[in-house]
């Protein structure tokens, strides 16, 4: 059995740049917060795993917004293996890293399985202004924003009130 992907991980990491305010912040902006992230997500929290979660969230964000290829990817699974075992009668994989590594290598995987179990669902909020990534879960999968209670409403209200302003303009 392969160990269950960590979608909410990989999800928050590219999460963790969100706009607040007007103003970009990023959640793992120094080795504290990147200790406490890593933490919360179950990780080996160190100075070192910090940085390569956070150049590995710029990728993984570059990737998922199309700017970038996949395959820069690649560095963050160099020293990655499954390591079979086995236990209750079946055969294990354990996911094998260096300890700063971890988090990177279940993020990178995390997305991996999402490209084939749900391909296109995992993409950026539809608002330009927005720097958050949804994963449509939806079956006709059409949702376009992170949230219909931020983006969803704000966009739609700025569509409504640009369409009122081009009809005064008009008559
Ligand atoms: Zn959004």
């Amino acid at each position: 059995m392969q160990p269950q992907p960590d979608e909410r991980l990989l999800l928050d990491l590219l999460n963790s740049t969100p706009v607040v305010a007007g103003e970009p912040t990023d959640g793992l902006s120094d080795a504290a917060a990147g200790r406490a992230w890593l933490t919360a997500h179950d990780q080996p929290a160190g100075e070192a795993a910090w940085r390569r979660v956070r150049d590995a969230r710029d990728v993984l964000q570059g990737v998922v917004r199309g700017e970038r290829p996949a395959d820069d990817l690649a560095p963050f699974l160099r020293e990655t293996a499954y390591r079979a075992g086995f236990a209750g009668g079946r055969v294990t994989w354990t996911l094998e890293a260096p300890t700063a590594d971890l988090a990177v290598a279940t993020a990178v995987l995390a997305w991996d399985a999402l490209q084939s179990t749900s391909p296109g669902r995992l993409r950026p909020c539809a608002n330009p202004e927005c720097r958050l990534f949804l994963l449509d879960r939806s079956k006709p999968n059409s949702a376009r924003w992170c949230s219909m209670a931020s983006c969803g409403n704000r966009m739609k209200a700025r569509r409504h009130y640009e369409r009122a302003r081009t009809r005064q303009d008009e008559s």
